[in-house]
This record gives C-alpha cells, sequence and structure tokens, in this order.
C-alpha cells in the first residue's frame, strides 16, 4: 500500500539507512552483530547482548508470519485511505524481529498465516517494505 503523498521516512539517518538503502534494491535488511550473529533489531550502533561496536547489513528472506493486525476504520491521513488495515508480522528467519505494514481495506487474514515482503516505492529514493499475503 504505497501511501504517495504521506510521511516519509528519514532513509539516510546513520542507524537506520542501511535497512532503506537495501529496500531500494528490493532486499529486506536488519541489522545483525558480526561477532555474535544476534539481530539487533530497532538497530542501533553496538550490539545490546555482546557489547561490540560491529554490526553489518544482513539480507533476510522476507518470509514472516502474520502475528497481529487491525483494521483502521477512521480516515486520519488523505495517503491512508479507510479501511486499511495495519499488520505485524514475524520474520521467519528472525523470530524476534516483528514489522508492520499496511495493507488496503479489510483483507481476510487469520493469525500465523504465511506473508511475504513487498517494497513500496514512496518518493524517489525512498521505499518502504511493505507486506502482503503470501500466494494472493
Ligand atoms: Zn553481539
Amino acid at each position: 500500500m504505497a501511501a504517495t503523498g504521506g510521511p516519509l521516512p528519514v532513509v539516510n539517518d546513520p542507524d537506520t539507512a542501511g535497512h532503506f538503502e537495501a529496500a531500494a534494491r528490493g532486499v529486506l535488511a536488519l541489522c545483525v552483530c558480526s561477532k555474535c550473529a544476534t539481530v539487533l533489531h530497532l538497530p542501533r550502533a553496538y550490539c545490546f547482548n555482546c557489547g561490540s561496536h560491529d554490526v553489518e547489513w544482513r539480507a533476510f528472506s522476507g518470509a514472516a508470519t502474520l502475528y497481529s493486525w487491525t483494521v483502521v476504520e477512521r480516515q486520519l491521513m488523505a495517503a491512508f485511505p479507510a479501511p486499511n488495515t495495519v499488520v505485524v508480522v514475524q520474520l521467519d528467519d528472525a523470530p524476534s524481529v516483528h514489522l508492520i505494514g499496511q495493507l488496503p481495506g479489510r483483507p481476510e487474514l487469520r493469525a500465523s498465516m504465511p506473508m511475504r515482503v513487498t517494497f513500496d516505492h514512496l518518493a524517489d529514493g525512498v521505499v518502504m517494505p511493505n507486506w502482503e499475503v503470501a500466494g494472493a
């Protein structure tokens, strides 16, 4: 669900730029500790597990399961027409990570259903990972 005309994420922040640079290439990337492989989400400049400052961006599959969702019935911004559905997904290859997305309308959803990453092009150089039902 491309939120054209809506708020844009800051894509050049030192702590999060790798996520958005990867998204612009069609890759879902998360910050990972190079020493102990802990996934650092939310991304940060050091590892909360081992204290290392050696962190990197690694690609993940983009496969996930639906963790939760809610339907937004009242329109708050023109860029997000109501109804729309905000989803929370759990990554299959990083189960400690939950990411959010937004689907148009009121799709038929059930807990734990397979989801896959998509990429919304919001503006020049601004791409946001989003989610859709796998196989839809
Ligand atoms: Zn570490």
